[in-house]
């Protein structure tokens, strides 16, 4: 059994970020630009803003914050995300959730073009990752695709199973998996034998967030387990696969923290770029 370090891939994905921002710089003389909205004094939400902020100077990209009071009108919040869409600076918007209770989100995230959607869940992306097109793909599933890349995981005819359907995780892993012409199950709250349906996987990805939920009778021998799951438990951070037990089973695993987690910001980042390179080419 092999143990998945995202902390060291995520890092080596950030450190090469700067060589694309550096020739972006030199080639077409502007930075990369990340506007970050967080409405509201969420603390979880800012320490993910702080992460982000510092992540973007890292990688050579500037970073617009914008802290909106909580009570923040909608018509003020679309027209800050308006004008970061018509703004030249910026290459990708990204809107902290969860968003005061008292807005709307999806108006809110409908204001950022679809070109800008460094979050990739937009409709059009999500249509587009749908139809096998180029646009930008949610962050976590495009973190565990290229963990499963550099850890030579063969998809390619193998079963991917997929626990979780949320628009940000498990739906798009599952169309990634599709795509990369793995043969794809998705498992919910109502699916039926899931124990049975998981132990057929070659790829079991979990994202349900339940504390080891995942346990080692619902994992095939030898099978590729990716725990995306982030749950506190008395203080400390558990995935959703019971590590102890599953990893004596698994030929390659990810472990919570440390594995999907790091991967989601480098993807962030990664995704920036991306929208900078098409915008600016
Ligand atoms: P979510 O929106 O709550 O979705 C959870 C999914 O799990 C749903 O599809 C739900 O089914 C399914 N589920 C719940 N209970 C189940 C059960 N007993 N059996 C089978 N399926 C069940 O969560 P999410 O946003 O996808 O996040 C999932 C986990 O990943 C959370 O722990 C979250 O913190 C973590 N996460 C981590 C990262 C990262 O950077 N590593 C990023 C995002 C999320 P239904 O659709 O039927 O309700």
């Amino acid at each position: 059994m092999m143990v998945i370090d995202g902390k060291k891939t995520a890092t080596e994905i950030r450190a090469r970020l700067r060589g694309r921002t550096a020739a972006l710089e030199e080639k077409y003389g502007k930075k990369v630009g990340l506007a970050v909205v967080l409405i509201g004094d969420d603390p979880a939400s800012q320490v993910y803003v702080r992460n982000k902020v510092r992540g973007c100077e890292e990688a050579g990209i500037r970073s617009f914050a914008h802290y909106l009071p909580p009570d923040t009108t909608q018509a003020q919040a679309e027209e800050l995300v308006r004008s970061l869409a018509s703004d030249d600076a910026v290459h990708g918007i990204l809107v902290q959730l969860p968003l005061p209770k008292h807005l709307d989100a999806e108006r809110i995230l409908a204001c950022i073009p679809s070109s800008k959607d460094v979050d990739g869940f937009s409709a059009e992306n999500i249509g587009k990752l749908a139809l096998g097109e180029e646009g930008i793909v949610a962050c976590t599933p495009l973190g565990v695709m290229e963990l499963l890349r550099r850890y030579s995981v063969e998809l390619r005819g193998k079963r991917a199973v997929v626990v979780g359907r949320s628009n940000i995780v498990g739906r798009p892993m599952a169309l990634l998996f599709v795509n990369a012409d793995a043969t794809v199950t998705v498992c919910h709250s109502r699916t039926e034998n899931l124990a049975e349906e998981c132990a057929r996987a070659d790829i079991l990805v979990a994202a349900v967030g339940k504390p080891n939920f995942i346990t080692a009778d619902m994992v095939k021998d030898g099978a590729v387990v990716v725990d995306v799951g982030i749950n506190r438990v008395d203080g400390k951070l558990v995935g959703d696969v019971d590590f102890s037990s599953v990893s004596q089973k698994a030929s390659l695993i990810t472990p919570v923290p440390g594995g999907v987690g790091p991967m989601t910001i480098a993807m962030l980042l990664t995704n920036v770029v991306t929208c900078a390179e098409r915008a600016m080419k």
